[in-house]
C-alpha cells in the first residue's frame, strides 16, 4: 500500500511526496490505523526502521481533521524525549510533514534561552516536542499547562520510563487529562518497563516488530579484540584506511571523548567530539557539521546514541564497549538507516570481556569476532605515526581504564 492510498488530508499526502516517503515501512503500516482510531499503542521496531514518522503521520493527520484554537501555554501533543538533539529532531519531522497545514510545532529542549520559546508557547502549540528538564522548568513558572493533552508520545521509550527519568513521567501523567491517547515508541524493551509501560495506560495495542533480533539487518556489526592501550592506533589505521566515510566513534565517558580527539589530532587527523559537558551551541554545531560533511569524525558519548538519524553515517565504532548493555543496540543503530546498510565495529580490551558477555546475552546471540592476526596487529601500532615518538609509554598512564568493568542493568541518570 502506498501513502497517496491512504485518507489522509492533501497535505500531509504531498508532504509526504516531498519527502520521498512513498509507501510507509512495516511499523509504520501496522502503527498508523490503529493510533488514526483512538488507541493507545506500545510500539517496539528496531533502529532506523521510522518510528518517528509512525507516530508523526497518524497524529498530524488527527489533529488536523479536529482543528480546534490552540490555547494560550497549551499543548495538543505532546512528545517527551531524552536530548536535546532528538528533540530537534523529531520537531524537524513534524515540521517538515506540516507544511501549509497551519499546525505550530515547538522543539522545547534546555541550555539555551527561555524567553524565545516562552513567546511560542503563549500563543499555544499542536505539538510540543520536549526534554524533561526545561519543560517543567517553564510549567513551574506557569508557562505551560498540561490540561489540553490529547495525545502523549514517550519516544525512546524504555529510557523514558527507566530510573532516571521514570518519577518526571509519574508527575507528569498525573498533570495530564485521563482522557487522553498514549503511544510509546522504542527499539529495546524489557519485561519491567514493559510492565511499567502497561501500567500507564488502558488496553494498548502492541505492535512487535522483528522481535528475535534487536540489532537491525542492515548493520554487520563485529567485535575485535584490540588491547585498551592500542585503541587509539587502530582507531587511526581504520580512519585513514576510509578517507572518504563519516565515522561515529563512541566511548566512555566525555573526558575519554576529548582524550580520543587529541590523540587523533596528534596524528593530524580532524575530528570533533559532542558531550553533555559542550555547551548547546557547540552541540548543534558538531552534530550539523557531521550531518552536512565538514566533519567526518564524531566522537561521542552515548547522549549520542539514541534515535540521532544521521542517514550517511557508514561505520560506527565503538571505541569503548558501552556500560549499559541495552546501548549496544541504540549505538550501532545510528549507522545502516532506512534502506541504506552500515557497518559496526566494537573494539574489546581485556578488561571488557565481561561486558561483551552481557552485551551478547541481551542480544541473544555471539557478535562476530574479525580477527586480527599478530602480524596485522603489529603492524597496526606500528603503522601509527604516533610510535615515532613516545606516546605510547605517555599515554599508557592517562589510558587507565577507569569503568567499572561489570555493564549496568539497571541505571540511574548518568552524566554523559
Ligand atoms: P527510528 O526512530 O525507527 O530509529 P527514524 O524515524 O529516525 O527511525 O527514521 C529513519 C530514517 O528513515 C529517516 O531518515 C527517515 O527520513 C526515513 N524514513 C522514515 N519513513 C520512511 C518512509 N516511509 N520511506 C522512506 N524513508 C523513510
Ligand atoms: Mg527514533
Amino acid at each position: 500500500m502506498r501513502f497517496n492510498q491512504y485518507k489522509f488530508v492533501q497535505e500531509l499526502k504531498l508532504n509526504l511526496e516531498n519527502l520521498g516517503f512513498r509507501k510507509p515501512t512495516d511499523i509504520q503500516y501496522k502503527a498508523i490505523p490503529p493510533i488514526l482510531k483512538g488507541e493507545d499503542v506500545l510500539a517496539i521496531a528496531q533502529t532506523g526502521t521510522g518510528k518517528t514518522a509512525a507516530f508523526a503521520i497518524p497524529v498530524i493527520q488527527l489533529l488536523s481533521s479536529k482543528k480546534i484554537r490552540t490555547e494560550e501555554y497549551m499543548t495538543r501533543c505532546l512528545i517527551m524525549v531524552p536530548t536535546h538533539e532528538l528533540a530537534i529532531q523529531v520537531a524537524n519531522v513534524f515540521v517538515d510533514l506540516t507544511k501549509g497545514m497551519n499546525l505550530h510545532i515547538l522543539g522545547l529542549f534546555g541550555g539555551v534561552e527561555q524567553a524565545p520559546q516562552i513567546e511560542r508557547l503563549k500563543k499555544g502549540v499542536d505539538v510540543l516536542v520536549a526534554t524533561p528538564g526545561r519543560m517543567f522548568d517553564l510549567a513551574s513558572q506557569g508557562f505551560l499547562s498540561f490540561k489540553g493533552v490529547e495525545i502523549l508520545i514517550l519516544d525512546e521509550a524504555d529510557h523514558m520510563l527507566e530510573l532516571g527519568f521514570i518519577s518526571d513521567m509519574q508527575q507528569l501523567i498525573k498533570r495530564i487529562p485521563k482522557r487522553r491517547q498514549t503511544l510509546f515508541f522504542t527499539a529495546t524493551i524489557n519485561e519491567h518497563i514493559k510492565d511499567l509501560a502497561y501500567g500507564l495506560v488502558n488496553h494498548a495495542v502492541r505492535i512487535h516488530i522483528s522481535p528475535k533480533d534487536p540489532v537491525s539487518k542492515n548493520i554487520d556489526h563485529a567485535v575485535a579484540y584490540v588491547e585498551m592501550d592500542d585503541k587509539r592506533f587502530f582507531l587511526e589505521h581504520f580512519i585513514k584506511d576510509n578517507p572518504e566515510s563519516k565515522v561515529l566513534v563512541f566511548v566512555r565517558t566525555k573526558v575519554r571523548a576529548e582524550r580520543v580527539a587529541k590523540a587523533l589530532e596528534r596524528v593530524e587527523l580532524a575530528s570533533q567530539t559532542i558531550h553533555g559537558s559542550k555547551d548547546q551551541n557547540e552541540r548543534s554545531k558538531a552534530m550539523k557539521d557531521f550531518k552536512d560533511g565538514s566533519n567526518r569524525i564524531l566522537i561521542a558519548t552515548d547522549v549520542s546514541a539514541r534515535g540521532i538519524d544521521i542517514p550517511s553515517v557508514d561505520f560506527v565504532i565503538n571505541y569503548d564497549l558501552p556500560d549499559v548493555v541495552e546501548n549496544y543496540v541504540h549505538r550501532v543503530g545510528r549507522t545502516g538507516r532506512g534502506v541504506k546498510r552500515g557497518v559496526a565495529i566494537s573494539f574489546c580490551s581485556k578488561e571488557e570481556k565481561g561486558v561483551l558477555l552481557e552485551i551478547e546475552e541481551f542480544l541473544g546471540k555471539p557478535i562476530s569476532v574479525m580477527a586480527i592476526n599478530q602480524d596485522e596487529y603489529e603492524a597496526t601500532v606500528d603503522f601509527s605515526e604516533e610510535s615515532e615518538h613516545d606516546w605510547k609509554s605517555l599515554l599508557k598512564e592517562q589510558n587507565t581504564y577507569e569503568a567499572s568493568p561489570k555493564a549496568k542493568k539497571s541505571k540511574k541518570k548518568k552524566k554523559i
